[in-house]
């Protein structure tokens, strides 16, 4: 994985095209005779002449495509070009230094250039690139003649360069780019605007980018986080494919409903939060205005290294990805390793049964360095921002009272170094084991709120592994024995006054919408390409209507009898008014 910094963001897979721009590539350089210098001159002024009306012809062109503010950039550069004093020092350097004009060119703009690369102005430190730029074509124009040539980019590209030059980036077939990762560049370079105002992922400053990627190689471009992985593992391809999907739904057919609130027909108005893996997804929950980070998870940030990442790893994208959604709230999840997260720099002991084994917050407890290291993490983003912490897998009393012992550790370690936290920063349980669920009251007067997991208690409620295909059939999130489970824990809730966000991938199917509700349920957090669907489900829910179809499933008897139920009451996507009301309802 490579870091730099999110100049345009989005994210993209695709196929590396290594651009050379050629700039700082060696000039020739040679004396010259005195009756030579006016030759030179001639050189530097049609050069000049060619190169304005390459720029002028570029400038048009972008006008047409993309607009006139960006076009202008090369009004910009224009000027740069017809300065008098820079001919004036060309020409100077030429006369005094008795060289030729492709050198003096090089000697000027890099002078002019190094003055801008050190300014403490990220602005000035960004027009560095466009005097860079105009030197660069003035040098080609000298050499080569016109160089109007479109680049040709293969179709699906992720560009690599050491600089996206504004001129290098007009000319390239745009349409085929999926992303740019450059080794130096800002947030305002030109190139960076252009590729915000493009939609093109950008991420800049990657300093191995060109010693480290070549032509061909799968990249997947991480222009949230300012992350880029090359050739990655399929499990991250496939991490990504999830978000690319979660981003494009935000953009799709329920966009209307962004900014319309999350309110069952009779006017209660619901918190709805995302569910992320990781920091760029924060994009994605920001895009559907999710209400916060209902759970973040943070395995993803331990599989893409190669050994355990360091506090500081962890504060940093933590605290960036707080800073994103502040003021709302954000549950960190303690990372659940085990079962069927296993890190290749962790192996954990051979188990025949690994969801039965160490897994969640038991493993973290029997590797408390582990625990440490991220409680402090998750501690320091707690000093500036609104967090709580969630355990995994929590079983009973003793796990809360035992991390309860080691947050307070942790806190007075803290404190003794300086440092700042939330002193009150909520704990919290998953609940997803039904020991956990069964024990509701006592489980609730220990944790500060409740999240509800049915990925898990699902798998251990009806004994199907939610990883085996073999037992998918068996795996039924729907069952009433899960519903009644769920109806205990929310009660057992509500009556210890602890807030309960529902978190498992059943409360993202808009199917599950009104029952859930009905259930008793009041928060739901889900992945951010779902929270459209959800919310549009929850706009149409009665919640007393909600209450009478979840009082009709909790009296089925199986899984099938209650989808047939939803099934019926299936509510009408959104511009499409529901023709009729639950079933439940029905006289
Ligand atoms: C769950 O079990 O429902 C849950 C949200 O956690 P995960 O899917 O990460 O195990
Ligand atoms: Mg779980």
């Amino acid at each position: 994985m490579l870091k730099g910094t999110a100049v345009s963001a989005g994210v993209a897979q695709g196929t590396a095209y290594v651009l050379s721009c050629g700039y700082r590539a060696a000039v020739p350089q040679r004396s010259i005779r005195p009756s030579e210098i006016d030759g030179e001159r001639m050189r530097l002024d049609s050069a000049v002449a060619r190169a304005e009306a390459e720029l002028s012809a570029l400038q048009d062109d972008l006008r047409e495509k993309i607009g006139a503010t960006q076009a202008d950039i090369f009004g910009a550069q224009r000027l740069i070009l017809g300065d008098a004093s820079l001919r004036d020092r060309v020409l100077h350097t030429v006369q005094e230094k008795r060289i030729n004009v492709e050198a003096a060119v090089s000697e000027v703009f890099e002078d002019y250039t190094q003055n801008l690369e050190t300014a403490a102005d990220g602005y000035l430190r960004g027009r560095a690139a466009d005097i860079r730029d105009v030197g660069r074509r003035l040098l080609s124009s000298l050499a080569t003649g016109p160089s109007s040539a479109r680049a040709e980019i293969p179709a699906g590209a992720i560009v690599v360069a050491d600089e996206l030059l504004p001129s290098v980036t007009a000319r390239l077939q745009l349409d085929n780019v999926r992303a740019f990762v450059t080794v130096r560049g800002n947030k305002f370079s030109h190139s960076s605007i252009l590729a915000r105002s493009l939609g093109t992922p950008a991420v800049a400053g990657v300093p191995s980018a060109l010693a480290q990627i070549k032509t061909g190689d799968r990249l997947i471009v991480d222009a949230v986080a300012g992350v880029v992985f090359v050739n990655p593992e399929s499990s991250i391809e496939r991490e990504y494919d999830r978000l690319a999907a979660d981003l494009k739904s935000s953009k799709e057919q329920l966009r209307h409903l962004v900014d319309l609130s999350t309110v069952t027909l009779d006017g209660t108005t619901l918190p709805l939060l995302a569910n992320v893996n990781k920091f760029s997804d924060t994009e994605a929950a920001l895009l559907n205005k999710a209400d916060g980070i209902g759970l973040y998870r943070t395995e993803f940030t331990f599989s893409i290294r190669s050994t355990f990442p360091t506090e500081d790893d962890q504060f940093e994208y933590l605290e960036r990805a707080a800073e994103r959604m502040h003021p709302r709230k954000m549950v960190f999840r303690l990372v659940d390793l085990g079962g069927d997260k296993i890190l290749p720099y962790f192996p954990l002991p051979p188990s025949r049964n690994p969801s039965l084994a160490e897994r969640g917050i038991r493993l973290l407890l029997r590797h408390v360095d582990l625990l440490k290291t991220q409680l402090r993490a998750f501690l320091r983003v707690s000093a500036g921002h609104p967090v709580s912490i969630l355990l995994p897998v929590v079983v009973g009393i003793e796990d809360v009272r035992q991390v309860r012992v080691v947050v307070r550790q942790v806190q007075d370690e803290l404190s003794a170094e300086g440092k700042r936290f939330d002193a009150a920063v909520p704990i919290g349980a998953m609940i997803e084991v039904p020991s956990a669920a069964l024990m509701i009251r006592n489980l609730a007067k220990e944790v500060d709120f409740l999240s509800l997991g049915t990925n898990d208690l699902v798998q251990y409620v009806l004994a199907a592994d939610r990883e085996d295909e073999t037992t998918a059939p068996y795996y039924q999130p729907l069952h009433p024995a899960v519903l009644r489970l769920i109806e205990s824990v929310v009660e057992g809730a509500r009556s210890a006054g602890r807030e309960l966000t529902i978190c498992g991938e059943m409360a993202g199917d808009p199917l599950h919408t009104a029952l859930l509700l009905g259930l008793g349920l009041r928060e739901l957090s889900v992945a951010p390409g779902q929270m459209l669907e959800v919310k549009d489900a929850i706009r149409q829910t009665r919640l007393d209507e909600a209450r009478r179809l979840a009082s009709v499933a909790l009296e089925l008897g199986s899984a099938a009898e209650v989808e047939a139920l939803l099934n019926q009451n299936r509510p009408a996507r959104s511009g499409h008014p529901a023709s009729v009301g639950p079933a439940a309802t029905r006289p």
